[in-house]
């Protein structure tokens, strides 16, 4: 196909559908070094849209993803720091990949086969995303991967036996993938050679607005789930589980997170905002649209589609003002927010819940896509 731009009649030039394409591309650059003296590397990702997405191998974590609002315009979408020493000093999680069990395990312990382990105590009694040195704080290593419609990075970790208390040596491997479509897919995979329990999400935090100045109470959220795990003051999911209809908890229908999140309501007091688990509507484990989020001043969407049972939604509400992030911004309270699919919160304890334990000769699997889009017509 020939395109003509008419920008000057009398001079109309041409140009072939493979100039105008542009390629997409992975480069690599030094990020630091840790403590232990690794050096670590920051991977550049881009589409053929201009969609830029960087991570580093340090926990596999996303630093930066800059997508387009409704004027074409492209902004960094996620919260992050600028330097692999801010990293190292400390995070709530930023961008991470979050296991070996991601969310709370009650009272940092479980039992297996009559077998009790235990766990960090690094949440009050229970333990946190994986313990004192989770997947967040590791080095993966690396594999670049590159088509004309994606590209990507493979990342492996080999967890070992009782590394944070958790039996078996773990063998991961995290997929990231950046296609065309603008879509960002995350696939897990992970082996055992002893019965273990395993939970892994992503843990980006997002302000759709790009200059994240402002909190990210207007953004609308839709979740595909009439159901929601309520927890207790520890923030440990009971065991039940409520209808979300006529409470907070609603997101059948886009809403924004800021309509009812100060609202009188126990649920919302435990967690200090939204903080919870929604179980997704589902029938089997295919991958289906579990949520999504649209911020009216950019424009910009989110779809997330998953493999998972369930979503949690996490607005920022511990973020406190105390952290300065990339170029100087200051992440004050529900400055940003994280969708991260999942099993439930200490499924290991509770046998009612769809089951975490991966026995050895079985494939862990699991796929998140966070697709981004503007908003039709504006
Ligand atoms: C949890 C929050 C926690 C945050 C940062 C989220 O996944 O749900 O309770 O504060 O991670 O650690």
């Amino acid at each position: 196909m020939i395109i003509s731009c008419s920008g000057n009649k009398e001079t109309p030039f041409e140009t072939t559908d493979q100039e105008l394409e542009s390629k997409n591309s992975i480069t690599k650059s030094y990020f630091g070094t840790t403590k232990e003296g690794v050096a670590v590397d920051l991977y550049t990702l881009t589409n053929s849209n201009g969609v830029e997405l960087k991570i580093t191998n340090y926990g596999g974590i996303v630093t930066s993803l800059k997508v387009p609002d409704k004027q074409g315009e492209f902004d960094d979408v996620v919260l992050g720091y600028d330097s692999l020493s801010s990293y190292l000093e400390e995070t709530p999680y930023f961008g991470a990949i979050v296991g070996r069990y991601a969310n709370r395990i009650a009272q940092a312990k479980f039992t297996l086969d009559g077998q009790e382990y235990s766990l960090a105590q690094n949440n009050g009694e229970n333990t946190l995303h994986g313990g004192l040195i989770g997947f967040d704080k590791v080095v993966w290593e690396t594999e670049e991967i590159q088509t004309d419609n994606e590209v990507g990075l493979r990342l492996r970790y080999l967890s070992e036996d009782m590394e944070e208390g958790y039996p078996g040596n773990l063998e991961v491997e995290v997929h990231y993938t950046l296609d065309n479509e603008n879509a960002f897919k995350i696939d897990y995979k992970a082996t055992t050679d002893k019965k273990t329990v395993v939970n892994l999400t992503h843990h980006s935090y997002f302000n759709l607005k790009g200059k994240i100045d402002s909190d990210i109470l207007d953004h609308f959220v839709t979740i595909n789930a009439s159901r929601f795990l309520p927890v207790d003051n520890n923030l440990i999911p009971t065991g039940e589980l409520w209808e979300v209809t006529g409470t907070p908890f609603d997101f059948t229908q886009p809403k924004a997170i800021g309509e009812r999140i100060n609202d009188d309501n126990e649920q919302l007091k435990l967690g200090i905002g939204y903080d919870h688990c929604w179980v997704i509507d589902r029938e089997n484990d295919d991958m289906i649209i579990v949520a999504s989020v649209m911020e009216p001043t950019s424009g910009r969407i989110m779809e997330v589609y998953s493999t998972e049972p369930g979503i949690q939604l996490y607005t920022g509400n511990f973020l406190n003002g105390t952290i300065t992030g990339k170029d100087g911004a200051v992440y004050n309270h529900r400055y940003g927010f994280c969708l991260e699919t999942q099993h439930y919160p200490d499924s290991p304890n509770k046998p009612e819940f769809p089951s975490v334990v991966l026995e050895p000769g079985d494939t862990y699997q699991s796929s998140t896509v966070y697709k981004f889009l503007v908003k039709e017509g504006e």
